[in-house]
């Protein structure tokens, strides 16, 4: 396919995204970014719409999720739209609304867990801080700002093996007592002020915000390392939310390069390591609320969706050497080898026979190999926002993503060339003409 960009650029441009974006209110910021530059027009969810004329436009909820679109010529309702969607979160670890504690001369900073973070690799990190804090000054309007501190900040310190000789064999995590971050000392024994803190660094970040008065906080620790090439070949990639800003990215920049030609829809969806039940999340009314307002009239409405797709994109299980038992012996995706269609019979994933085929399809179109994934039935599936955005809207649905290691780690391992197989095949979807994309029952 012509007009595509090349695998290198691909994972340069991925890889600034990913640093761009700590927090899914980043990856939103990071992904507006991107879209404005080429075209795509901001649009308020409280404002009066009309008849949108023709073109591109995207709009945001809460800051974390994003619905962007292309729409050509009406009639609209005679074509199917082109949907695709991701999330924006990542399991990591937040900030308690009262967070500090003074121990024993440390001043730590206490957090929850968010998802199903994988725990044992968040100690000995370089931990930075970012998210967002509402705030007004006094008499004044609610005001909101991200905030991301660049530089590490915190440190969650393991306990030394001589203190525990049992490390290596039964280490388990105490999410209460043993995550919690050290983030200065305190030699005169004197906790500090954490609306002073993050005031200071508002301003920092955004001058002319004197006098802010910090209302609430939304933050979240990750790991300040950036990602980067590995590999005697540089053949994987290593970076922290591969799971699914890398799906972001991909999607994103398949609508842009090349130019949208067909009707298409982009969701990037917030909480979805959380089960996905909010206003921005794929549980929530977002995507159908937009829905709602690009085709008012029921019946045209279900017109489109009928000659619709929805591909969710979401990062999947490449075999891991070490533990090949883990995995269903006839289904084990490599790295490097292509884009991954997700299935279970129990519809943890939204895959069927006819949206598999169409993607089969697709990937052979735009030169992309295929690999085929099914959790082991003596294991628990995880999901994506696939079957609840099938469920929520009544689309045919594929559930696909890039294979990948050391899922929901605070780091974790892709191949060098799957994020650009995905980006040709979503690029490829956002292209091609109708009938190539049609799922129609009952056809000879
Ligand atoms: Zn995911």
């Amino acid at each position: 396919m012509e007009n595509t960009i090349q695998p290198v650029p691909f994972i340069q441009g991925l890889f600034e995204y990913l640093q761009a974006s700590p927090t899914a209110f980043h990856a939103v910021r990071s992904s507006a970014e991107i879209l404005s530059l080429n075209g795509f027009q901001r649009l308020e969810e409280s404002d009066d719409w009309g008849e949108l004329a023709p073109g591109s436009y995207y709009l945001q909820r809460n800051n974390s999720s994003l619905i962007a679109f292309h729409l050509s010529v009406p009639p609209r309702a005679s074509r199917g739209l082109r949907m695709a969607g991701a999330h924006t979160d990542s399991p990591c670890l937040k900030v308690k609304p009262q967070p500090v504690q003074l121990n024993h001369g440390a001043i730590q900073i206490g957090v929850e867990v968010y998802g199903g973070a994988l725990l044992n690799p968040w100690f000995d990190r370089d931990l930075s801080l970012a998210g967002r804090v509402s705030w007004h000054r006094e008499g004044g309007p609610l005001q909101c700002s991200l905030l991301d501190f660049q530089r590490p900040v915190a440190v969650i310190p393991s306990l030394a093996i001589h203190l525990d000789r049992e490390a290596n064999e039964k280490r388990s995590i105490n999410k209460q007592t043993d995550l919690t971050p050290v983030a200065m000392l305190a030699p005169d024994g004197a906790a500090i002020d954490f609306s002073e803190l993050l005031k200071e660094q508002l301003l920092q970040e955004h001058p002319g915000t004197e006098g802010a008065i910090i209302l609430d906080h939304d933050l979240f620790f990750y790991d300040h390392q950036p990602p980067s090439r590995v590999g005697l070949n540089q053949e994987l990639i290593s970076g922290a939310r591969l799971d699914n800003l890398l799906s972001c990215y991909a999607l994103i920049r398949a609508a842009v390069d090349p130019p949208a030609q067909q009707d298409l829809l982009i969701v990037l969806n917030d909480h979805e390591e959380t089960g996905s039940v909010s206003s921005s999340g794929a549980q929530g009314p977002f995507l159908r609320s937009v829905l709602e307002r690009l085709y008012p009239e029921p019946e045209q409405r279900l017109r489109v969706l009928a000659q619709s797709l929805f591909i969710s994109a979401d990062n999947a299980h490449a075999v891991h050497p070490n533990f090949p038992q883990k995995y269903e012996a006839n289904h084990l995706p490599q790295l490097n080898r292509g884009v991954v269609l997700k299935k279970n019979a129990n519809q943890r994933y939204a895959t069927d026979s006819l949206s598999g085929g169409l993607f089969k399809l697709l990937c052979s179109k735009a030169e992309v190999p295929v690999q085929e994934f099914v959790m082991r039935n003596d294991m628990a599936c995880g999901s994506t926002i696939g079957p609840l955005t099938a469920a929520a809207i009544g689309v045919a649905t594929v559930d696909v993503g890039i294979p990948s290691l050391a899922m929901h780690s605070i780091r974790e391992t892709a191949g060098s060339l799957d994020g650009w197989y995905l980006y040709r095949a979503l690029a490829t979807f956002f292209q091609e003409k109708p009938e190539c994309l049609t799922c129609r029952e009952d056809q000879p």
